[in-house]
């Protein structure tokens, strides 16, 4: 009876968008590990990290006790311009699935960069100029963080220099193309431009570049270019707080109709939608409030999570971030050519890695086949096109709904749905010609990569 209330969509006032963001890490007994100075191994205090990171953005970086947040006013106007984002019911789905489980999707694609990574990037844009800085620089892989964070430059009037990955930007002209409209300067990485780039070139003469790469020439420029610094899309603690915004919404809407999860579902490249979405639900996890199963989706061909080591590793493949301690595969670890660009980080948020460790939550790993079996099956009933990434999530949803069909449970299952996949479609093409293929990489694949590690003894 209660059900028939729930609408297909449930959305939020205005008034209801959240003024602060939650940091997690407050109510985390065991705190993620802090940045290290690779020269000195010593933890990277807010002086050193100034010439890298803007200096609110640095105080929110080392934030471990603040709770709450505050948003500033403007952030939260341009927050009204794209949210609340509807958290809706996937009624089509469930009835696709004849599964009695109810399933919800909180969907971040309803804006012009078609992902999350704008809950962030407008934050950082605004702390920049809240600085009085000239610009800043970043890398982007598939392109949405560099989409994003064009937007949100060009709203502050400062400049944005970005390094995107060789691969995408000979793949996927049209995202250069929308960064370009908004103002942004797109390089491909690595170039000639910076020291690291050369050096790396000259390494791996004809590499197509990964994350890694186009990071440590995004911060090579920051740091030699007067009144630029970098910023991140996804990883930092920062990024996380952000994105609380996510979750924070999802458990308001939810909250308005009694509705409470038993299992939330992300997909996983650096960790941000995936912590920003359960960071309400973990807070009462952590505080003994509540029990959720939270579940990581990562895909097999970068798998972080579940074949990584929990280990200190550069950020970068240039060395010249600080060291962080996570999950990874190695900063010298590039993955195979997968199609969910967004998920082929070699590391994952120290904080999500601490609350794995600590069994707070799971992870799994799936194929990049079915994963597109997934995003069809769902584009076909609810309409929306997804991204590969957040497709890796709807994968398991459909999985764990698949699951109480065999059980007869009436099971609540919470996904993130990330973005929309219309710059994808050399993917789909791919899939819909039957030529798509699966990599998982072997063992030894994977020691070359942590070989790389650096000894930290701590
Ligand atoms: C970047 C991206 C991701 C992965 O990044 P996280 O930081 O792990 O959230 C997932 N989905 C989409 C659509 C993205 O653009």
């Amino acid at each position: 009876m209660e059900e028939k209330k729930i609408p297909y969509k449930i959305y939020l006032n205005e008034s209801e968008i959240p003024t602060k963001w939650y940091n997690m890490r407050a109510d985390m007994k065991n705190k993620p590990a802090p940045l290290l100075n690779p020269g000195t191994l010593e933890p990277m205090t807010a002086e050193e990290l100034a010439p890298v990171f803007c200096d609110e953005l640095v105080k929110q970086e080392l934030n471990d006790t603040d709770a709450y947040i505050d948003i500033p006013e403007e952030i939260q106007k341009f927050y009204k311009m794209y949210r609340p984002s509807p958290l809706i019911r996937a009624y089509f789905l469930e009835k696709a699935l004849d599964t009695p489980a109810k399933i919800y999707y909180k969907f971040e694609g309803n804006n012009t960069s078609g992902s999350h990574k704008l809950n962030s990037a407008i934050a950082q844009a605004y702390y920049a100029k809240k600085q009085g800085l000239k610009g800043v620089t970043t890398e982007t892989g598939a392109g949405q963080w560099g989409t994003a964070l064009s937007m949100a430059c060009s709203y502050f009037g400062i400049d944005c220099k970005v390094y995107m990955v060789k691969v995408s930007y000979e793949q996927k002209p049209f995202r250069r193309e929308v960064m370009r409209t908004y103002g942004a300067s797109v390089t491909p990485s690595p170039s000639n431009t910076t020291n690291v780039g050369k050096k790396i070139l000259a390494e791996h003469p004809g590499t197509t570049g990964s994350l890694g790469c186009a990071i440590s020439e995004a911060v090579e420029v920051a740091t030699t270019t007067e009144g630029y610094r970098y910023v991140l899309g996804s990883v930092l603690n920062q990024v996380l707080l952000h994105q609380s915004v996510i979750g924070l919404e999802t458990k308001t809407a939810m909250d308005k109709y009694g509705i409470k999860p038993d299992i939330i579902i992300g997909c996983a490249g650096g960790g941000s939608n995936l912590g920003g979405l359960i960071s309400p639900f973990m807070g009462e996890k952590l505080r003994g409030e509540a029990d959720y199963r939270i579940i990581a989706v990562e895909p097999a061909s970068c798998p972080s999570f579940t074949r990584g080591k929990f280990a200190y590793d550069f950020c970068d493949t240039g060395m010249v971030c600080p060291l962080a301690k996570m999950y990874t595969l190695g900063s010298g670890f590039i993955p195979s050519a997968n199609h969910a660009g967004g998920l082929r980080y070699h590391g994952m948020s120290s904080t999500l890695s601490q609350l794995y460790h600590d069994g707070l939550m799971e992870a799994t790993s799936v194929e990049q086949t079915s994963v597109f079996d997934a995003a069809e099956q769902f584009a076909r009933v609810e309409g929306i096109l997804p991204a590969p990434e957040s497709s890796h999530a709807i994968r398991v949803a459909i999985d764990e709904a698949l699951k109480c069909k065999e059980t007869g449970e009436e099971k609540t299952i919470l996904f993130g749905l990330t973005g929309t996949g219309y710059f994808d479609m050399v993917a789909y093409e791919k899939y819909n010609d039957g030529v798509m293929t699966d990599y998982i990489p072997s063992d030894a694949d994977l020691e070359k990569g942590f070989a790389g590690l650096p000894k930290v003894d701590l």
